[in-house]
């Protein structure tokens, strides 16, 4: 099909009220896995790209991004990639020169005005570029990119106000908004429990801009069930995919005893494993089949 901006898929699913899935990217296996997926279920996928997770250097960056759009390109599902995180405005001008259709920039760390002065400056050049933006409010904590032992628990004192919600969108003009409202990055300590009241305050109070959750993998299906139905249209699931390659992996080598395992033999049982687990995510989504 297409390589397609996150505006034109998210939109939809805003309008509409249901959840598109964003997986990852961080290396052409995981990217086969989500396209893989996506295409057995008919949906369309959000792209992860990562600037620091297996390719770090610009060369390596550029010609990892330039292979995950040709495959998204070559896609019979619409597929946008987006720079996740991207931690500086210098980082997202890359992403947009490197062909990714969005970017997400990250600046909740940040102090607010700090942030809205970053974000703006993003949109302003990357909508010039046609690409779209997502912006964080709030601080979605925890592991980006690992999994510490023993997991993590959320930071109520971080979570994203609706005020500050509303403020920022009609400040920065961001195609959409990752909120912070009870998830971790990486794995969670004890049972996660969204705030949907809060969800609820934050989705009346910026209209029909779409939300985004971060730090999904290991929430209980009850609760993305509850996140989408109250507002949330993108769902970032990174750990429990990785996490899903790395578990296969381990059974190849518990049987090492019986024949020689190569690194072809990890790859193709990594891609069946983390297909599986992008699937079942998409099913809990209730993504929506192109056509239907
Ligand atoms: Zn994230």
């Amino acid at each position: 099909m297409a390589l397609v901006g996150l505006n034109e898929i998210l939109m939809d699913a805003a309008k509409k009220g249901y959840a598109v899935g964003a997986f990852g990217g961080s290396d052409m296996i995981s990217a086969m896995s989500a396209i893989q997926a996506a295409e057995a279920k008919k949906t369309p996928l959000i792209l992860l790209e990562e600037f620091s997770l297996v390719f770090r250097d610009d060369r390596s960056l550029e010609l990892h991004f330039a292979a995950l759009n040709a495959m998204a390109e070559r896609a019979s599902i619409p597929v946008a990639t987006i720079l996740d995180h991207g931690t500086c405005y210098e980082d997202c001008l890359k992403a947009i020169r490197w062909g990714c259709t969005s970017v997400m920039f990250d600046g909740s760390s940040l102090p607010m005005e700090e942030n809205i002065r970053i974000t703006k400056e993003v949109v302003r050049a990357a909508h010039a570029a046609g690409v779209s933006v997502e912006g964080e409010i709030g601080h979605v904590g925890g592991d980006e990119g690992g999994a510490t032992l023993g997991g993590l628990a959320a930071d109520a004192s971080a979570y994203s106000s609706p005020k500050e919600a509303e403020y920022f969108a009609k400040e920065t003009g961001v195609d959409a908004l990752a909120v912070a409202i009870g998830t971790v990055h990486g794995t969670f300590k004890g049972t996660p429990k969204l705030d949907i009241e809060r969800l609820k305050a934050i989705r009346s109070a910026v209209g029909d801009l779409p939300l985004v959750l971060h730090g999904g993998s290991g929430l209980p299906e009850a609760e993305f069930k509850k996140a989408v139905t109250n507002g949330i249209n993108k769902i970032n699931i990174f750990t429990s995919t990785e996490k899903s390659g790395a578990a296969c992996t381990k059974e190849l080598f518990a049987k090492e005893d019986q024949y020689v395992v190569t690194f072809d033999q990890i790859a193709r049982d990594a891609v069946r494993a983390m297909q599986r687990d992008i699937e079942t995510h998409i099913e809990i989504f209730e993504t929506p089949s192109i056509g239907v």
